[in-house]
């Protein structure tokens, strides 16, 4: 191996060796102080590098413009219980031209993309809710480009529309607004509309730039203006993706299946993913043995915000673990065993100070400059005296960004949020339900609680002063 690098013979390589007294045969492992002398001796300069190296160009840089083209959207359907998620997925895909010709059964893969009549095609997550949408920006995966917010026009906003909004309020996902269930005779969608304005989503027919519909899911109203609406976001947006270059994407979804080993759901981000390619996916490696699509069928290829199961892992992946193409089994087993590696250290030192530190670490090195918090308090009183106190705090440099907040105990969903931003959660007068609090010591998402907001305004001083850079 040192002998291929210097582009010298292996046997010049070991009389080398013997001469610094070393008797090594020509695949024995040496240690780098020896490799050094040696490379020396041959005249050549060693440049010792680190076992985090083998990330180095895994990922290439963007692609050039002229190489890019337009792909269909990935949507995440997002909104309170019951207000229609599921009903609203499920009349999507029911306008599927492609499934329609083929008359074949469709099957829970994670996402499934539709083509309308007019050949529009958007790429759907098939998991509602914020609970996976952040559980995979936790995991560093940014898959969804818009978010519809369902809000069921009989209810109107409630709790889990808020953390909804604020969720791709953080993710900085644009919305598009869906008022549901309008067949109901209370149906009150200016209602929806004038409430949304207190969560600062202002929708185009109150002035601003967020789109809105008006549906029902259940007797299929209005859907054809939802997927335009998407589409028109869509070209807002320009999404674009090269498809001539080694597939990159993300899982959606993962599981074991008798028969058939790990099978995870991955959407190609770009480039396309071909049968046979050698890949690796978070910890894990693999070799692409089948492509399977939502409707059963076995694919070829996968382009560009194109969801298909993949057959031939190695192991089992996480949803939201990364997924590249590289060139050769041994650098899958490289990166994979590395990653491996760095990941069981990381289970040691893994705390609550953990996020917090990383956190100051970003902001000394000037890529942050706000102290993200999450607030949860027993009365509306205190959480909004809370945020006004807050807000005011800290200067040009440096200052408090409230992601959330709300009246309650703190949730699963609070620390998703947290985690996602590195966030401080600050619980007034409240506590954390016990899922809740096992989430954070897993995550490493600090929670402080207070009764008194004097103390609150105090410890957040002191951070936002630890957090000052330096003056000169
Ligand atoms: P999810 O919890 O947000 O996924 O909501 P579901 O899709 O499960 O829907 C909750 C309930 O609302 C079900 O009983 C649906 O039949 C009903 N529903 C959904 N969409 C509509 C609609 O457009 N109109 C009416 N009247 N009911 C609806």
């Amino acid at each position: 191996e040192l002998a291929n690098r210097m582009a010298e013979r292996g046997g010049n390589v070991v009389k080398s060796l013997m001469k610094l007294g070393v008797m090594a045969t020509i695949n024995q492992v040496i240690d780098a102080d020896t490799a050094e002398l040696v490379i020396g001796d041959f005249g050549h300069k060693a440049k010792r590098v680190s076992d985090a190296d083998v990330e180095i160009g895994l990922v290439a840089g963007p692609d050039e413009d002229e190489t890019l083209m337009s792909r269909p959207p990935v949507v995440t359907v997002m909104g309170h219980v019951d207000h229609g998620k599921t009903s609203l997925l499920d009349a999507l895909r029911e306008a599927d031209v492609v499934s329609g010709e083929a008359g074949g059964i469709t099957q829970h893969i994670g996402a499934y993309q539709v083509q309308s009549a007019s050949g529009a095609r958007v790429t759907y997550i098939d998991t509602p809710g914020h609970a996976a949408f952040t559980a995979m920006r936790a995991r560093g995966a940014h898959v969804t480009d818009i978010v519809v917010l369902v809000v069921a026009a009989n209810d109107g906003i409630m709790p889990q529309t808020v953390e909804a909004i604020r969720h791709a309020q953080a993710a900085k996902v644009p919305m598009v607004v869906a008022i549901n269930k309008i067949d109901l005779p209370e149906a009150d969608p200016d209602k929806v509309r004038t409430a949304l304005l207190n969560h600062e989503v202002v929708v185009e027919q109150m002035g601003g730039d967020v789109l809105c519909v008006e549906v029902s899911a259940k007797k299929r109203l209005h859907l054809d203006k939802l997927e335009e609406a998407l589409m028109l976001q869509s070209e807002l947006l320009d999404l674009k993706a090269n498809p001539d270059r080694v597939a990159e994407g993300a899982v959606i979804e993962a599981k074991m299946e008798r028969g058939r080993g790990s099978v995870a759901t991955v959407l190609i981000q770009r480039g396309t993913l071909h049968i046979g390619d050698t890949f690796v996916c978070g910890k894990e490696w693999g070799r692409v043995r089948a492509l399977v699509s939502e409707r059963g069928e076995r694919l070829e290829e996968a382009g560009p915000a194109t969801p298909a199961e993949v057959l031939g892992f190695n192991g089992m992946p996480e949803a939201g673990d990364d997924f590249i193409v590289v060139a050769d089994e041994a650098q899958a087993r490289e990166v994979s065993g590395y990653r491996q590696r760095k990941d069981r250290e990381a289970q040691f030192v893994k705390s609550a100070r953990g996020t917090m530190e990383q956190m100051f670490e970003r902001i000394h090195a000037g890529e942050a400059k706000e102290l993200p918090v999450v607030i949860k308090g027993d009365v509306q009183g205190s959480v909004e005296a809370l945020i006004g106190t807050l807000e005011k705090m800290g200067s040009d440099e440096v200052r408090v960004r409230v992601l959330h907040s709300a009246v309650g105990g703190i949730n699963e969903s609070d620390i998703t949020l947290a985690k996602a931003s590195d966030a401080l959660i600050i619980g007034f007068n409240v506590r954390a339900n016990p899922q809740a609090r096992e989430m954070a010591r897993r995550d490493g998402v600090e929670i402080r609680y207070y009764s008194i907001i004097y103390n609150v305004a105090d410890d957040v001083k002191a951070l936002l002063a630890g957090m000052l850079e330096p003056t000169f």
